[in-house]
């Protein structure tokens, strides 16, 4: 596994005609929420490439500049990891002799050390500590009669979490891993040509019709000759789409892999209705992410439905500030509490996960402040006790609270009058797979569907 963990949004437009730099654009902004670190676009006539990219959002990052290259296909890349070296935003792009390659991609490799190691030893010189740079490179040195043949053998070496697009001046190419831990899928855009993107949201967003989910080890290739689906080939694995992609990551309004977000969202909050059953005043959610599973609850239950907490909007997300110290503050900006809607409430608080717990601690401060009589807070995920190795970045071992913390612990913590998380069970039901036979649920299990290759051996027990 690479220096750090990246969660990313991915784009590719191949349209010969239309404005391909715009539409990669527009898609790739309304997936600005899989990351707020670095974006980068980069758009080709065939010929040559002509890219943009920097640190902070997309308002940031294409500030100065965007690619306006009138190409016939684009890529685009958001990344979340605070780590962003100016050389390892992406999409990154190498040139040999069969012309460039660039790429975006989402997603932790869990063998990235030994396929680094091996490209060492044959030459190879890095120039970021990026999993993305090792496929790259893969693809530029293996050999074979055609791009396809490349990119599959090198796929194949790979082990853990991918979904990519890839472009050279004739071809653009989407891939999903076998497992298919990250989305990815492809619409056909109205004026012709098609577009590939993390969620469907950002389908919607250039009007693309959704016309599939691409399957878990398929790859897309789109080409003057039109679009093709091949297999990456390999052993059969087990299917483990993320399910942290539905409680938390993806957009509500997208449709991963045939389910809406919203829904599985929704029912979350039903079923942990079902599982806790409380007696109090009205349901309030966390924004923006409690939302749909507050409203599923409060259904469920029957008990009113009233915000409690309101989301400047302004502010960006908490999470990834580098300290404790900064974070704390950074919730204090971030939510105020509807006095009246709390005075005297018993209130059933409902977010979507707790990681560290620092949010959650701070938001049952703040309900007491306004006054709430009893806070009960409920999560729509089970206990996070283990880390991800796949691109989600829920910290390292020691300081997920629920690693280290007994349920009574954390709500003591936290000083909420219970805490109540929803059952692993009652999850994977709230995403239709209640035999666990198409969702990772590494986070809250410890049952990783790769091995990891002690990825965590130096995080702390
Ligand atoms: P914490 O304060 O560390 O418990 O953070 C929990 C909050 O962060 C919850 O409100 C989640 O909505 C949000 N969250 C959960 N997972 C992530 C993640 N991987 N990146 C950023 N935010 C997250």
């Amino acid at each position: 596994m690479s220096g750090w963990r990246e969660e990313c949004g991915i784009v590719g437009v191949y349209a010969p005609g239309e404005p391909v730099a715009d539409l990669a654009y527009l898609a790739l902004f309304a997936l600005q929420h899989r990351g707020q670190e670095s974006a980068g676009l980069a758009v080709t006539d065939g010929r040559q490439l002509d890219a943009a990219k920097g640190p902070g959002l997309m308002t940031e990052a294409f500030r100065d500049r965007r690619p306006d290259l009138a190409g016939h296909a684009a890529v685009g890349h958001v990344r979340y990891s605070s780590a962003a070296l100016h050389s390892s935003i992406q999409p990154i792009f190498a040139y040999g002799h069969g012309g460039f390659l660039c790429l975006a991609h989402n997603g932790n490799l869990v063998n990235a050390p030994v396929l680094r190691t091996g490209l060492e030893r044959s030459g190879c010189i890095f120039q970021t500590s990026t999993d993305s740079e090792i496929i790259l490179n893969l693809i530029a040195r293996f050999p074979g009669p055609t791009l396809e043949d490349r990119v599959k053998g090198s796929l194949a070496q790979l082990e853990g979490a991918y979904s990519l697009v890839l472009m050279t001046g004739q071809t653009l190419i989407g891939a999903r891993d076998p497992h298919g831990f990250r989305p990815l899928c492809l619409g056909a855009l109205k004026g012709g040509g098609y577009a590939l993107a993390s969620e469907s949201c950002a389908l919607d967003a250039i009007e693309a019709d959704f016309l599939r989910d691409v399957a878990p080890g398929e790859l897309v290739v789109i080409d003057q000759g039109g679009l093709r689906y091949e297999s990456i080939g390999g052993p059969p694995v087990r299917r483990a789409a993320c399910i942290f992609e539905y409680v938390y990551f993806a957009r509500p309004d997208s449709v991963l892999d045939g389910l809406s977000v919203w829904q599985a969202r929704y029912n979350m909050g039903r079923r942990l209705a079902r599982e806790f059953k409380v007696s109090a005043d009205l349901v309030a959610p966390v924004p923006d992410t409690g939302i749909s599973a507050a409203l599923g609850f409060s259904a469920e239950s029957g008990l009113p439905y009233l915000e409690g907490l309101i989301k400047n909007r302004y502010v960006g997300r908490t999470f990834i500030l580098p300290n404790q110290a900064r974070r704390r503050g950074a919730v204090d900006m971030k939510f105020n509490t509807i006095r009246s809607n709390l005075l005297g409430r018993r209130v059933v608080l409902v977010d979507d996960s707790l990681v560290r717990g620092t949010t959650s601690a701070q938001l049952v401060a703040k309900l007491r402040r306004a006054g709430a009589g009893e806070i009960h807070f409920c999560l729509s995920s089970p206990p996070i006790t283990h880390p991800c190795c796949y691109g989600i970045d829920t910290s390292v071992r020691r300081e997920l609270a629920a690693a280290v913390k007994s349920v009574e612990e954390i709500r003591a913590f936290l000083k909420a009058d219970s805490l109540h998380y929803l059952s692993r069970a009652g999850l994977l039901e709230a995403v239709d797979d209640p035999g666990e036979e198409r969702m990772c649920t590494a986070c809250f299990s410890g049952e990783y569907p790769t091995p990891v290759y002690g990825a965590f051996d130096d995080e702390g027990s």
